[in-house]
């Protein structure tokens, strides 16, 4: 039959070729083929991590690894346990491309630029014989009872297997919700917040090491690195946030309040100590004597916003500035007004709902011989290479599914 291949998998990204590799490698006589709407594929992979490319994150344990999903922490568990971080890294070293573990556990090719990891799908995919056709735009699906017509910007093609890899694009995602499937409503996730405030207005750049912020009137909660910017915040302990409440925020319409503990003790012991500084520093200058390991400069604002003056010395100062203080520094309240795009990674949260695949398969529940793999599916997670492995994990579990049928 013209234009007939055993499977098609739409979407030329992270998960598309990552699939069509595995596969193709493991049944040489069946044909596969990539459909890609654009001139070139894998554009994502090449602006990752800041043209860096954060393939996947040293954790070991399927059960630590899982923490990091806000959606799919139950779901993939399972597949995880058939393909981790550790396959990933095996992976690609067994075609040359040898990847490193930087400080917080981010791993990076070691040339440290994602064309390697480009150069070594696209040699694969050729060595495979996978066929890939760019230009073409999937338009329409159709599930018969034995196969699939799929229409393209370029025309009509069937097959037998067809695999979801277009990431989150939401003609797709309709044209899955026509055939069947429900769709979470996509929203952002992994963004900063904006906060004007005049305690952080002249400081972009300042990092406090290790913070907790608390999102008021909810459970939300992250610890870790915060990093002052010219608009807000970002960094570790507000990126967490943004995808753990990346569903909460688009309903606030981005408009919330947050609770900083910078130094994070409680506020009675941080008064105990700054309390006994009026004794053991009394003829310093309060705002040149900087504690708890905090940058100077962030130091200095949190002891004007708590009434401080710049002459003051620690014998100068009455009770209610040393509370004051002790609240800035343990319990101070921004008002966040918006988001902003962190330009390293950014990932759509919703998509195919997940009780609708099968996680041993990879393929849907709904529609037999329908496979998903990557950001089409209601998963995402924080920043650090995990959703990367997200889509190498669905890839190969496809790939495996496909081969065994
Ligand atoms: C700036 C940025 C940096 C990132 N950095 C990292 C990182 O360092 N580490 C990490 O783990 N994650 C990172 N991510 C997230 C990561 O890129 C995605 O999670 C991952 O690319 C998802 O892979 P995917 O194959 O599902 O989708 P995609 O990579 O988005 O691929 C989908 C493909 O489908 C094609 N397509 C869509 N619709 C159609 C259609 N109708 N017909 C034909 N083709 C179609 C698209 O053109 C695209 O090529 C980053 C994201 C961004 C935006």
């Amino acid at each position: 039959m013209a234009n007939y291949k055993d499977i098609i998998i739409i979407g030329g990204g992270a998960a598309g070729f990552f699939a069509a590799i595995n596969i193709a490698k493991e049944n040489p006589e069946r044909s596969v083929t990539i459909l890609e709407r654009g001139k070139e594929g894998l554009q994502k992979v090449k602006i990752s991590g800041g043209g860096r490319c954060n393939v996947t994150h040293a954790e070991f344990m399927p059960s630590e690894l899982v923490l990091n999903y806000p959606r799919g922490e139950k779901e993939l568990l399972g597949p995880f346990h058939s393909f981790m971080t550790g396959d990933t890294i095996a992976w690609f070293e067994e075609r040359g491309v040898d990847l490193k573990i930087e400080e917080d556990g981010r791993m990076f090719p070691v040339s440290n630029s994602s064309q390697t990891i480009i150069d070594c799908f696209i040699s694969e995919a050729k060595m495979y014989n996978v066929e890939v056709l760019y230009n073409h735009s999937v338009k329409t699906l159709d599930a018969r009872a034995t196969d699939f017509i799929v229409q393209t910007s370029q025309g009509e093609l069937t097959c037998n297997k067809l695999v979801i890899a277009t990431g989150s694009n939401p003609k797709i995602w309709k044209i899955l919700n026509d055939l069947g499937h429900t769709i979470v409503p996509p929203v952002p996730s992994l963004f900063t917040f904006d906060i004007k405030d005049k305690r952080i207005k002249d400081i972009p750049g300042v990092v406090a090491k290790n913070v907790e912020v608390k999102v008021l009137g909810t459970d939300l909660v992250s610890e870790g690195p915060l990093l002052i910017t010219h608009v807000g915040m970002s960094a570790p302990a507000i990126l967490k946030l943004s995808a753990f409440g990346a569903v909460e925020f688009a309903d606030l319409n981005y408009n919330f309040k947050i609770e900083i503990n910078f130094i994070k003790q409680d506020t009675e012991s941080c008064l105990n100590h700054i309390k006994a500084l009026k004794y053991t520093l009394a003829k310093k200058s309060v705002i040149k004597s900087a504690q708890f390991d905090l940058p100077k400069r962030l130091w200095k604002q949190l002891v004007l916003a708590a009434g401080i003056s710049n002459s003051e010395r620690w014998a100068d100062i009455n009770k209610q500035q040393l509370e004051g203080l002790a609240d800035q520094l343990t319990k101070a309240v921004f008002n966040v007004t918006g988001k902003s795009t962190f330009k390293e990674e950014f990932v759509t949260a919703g998509g195919v709902d997940l009780k609708e695949v099968n996680f041993k398969t990879f393929e849907s529940k709904r529609i037999p011989n329908l496979y998903f793999a990557g950001e089409v599916i209601n998963v995402d997670a924080v920043t650090g290479g995990f959703n990367f492995q997200n889509a190498w994990t669905g890839a190969y579990i496809v790939s495996q599914s496909i081969t065994k049928t």
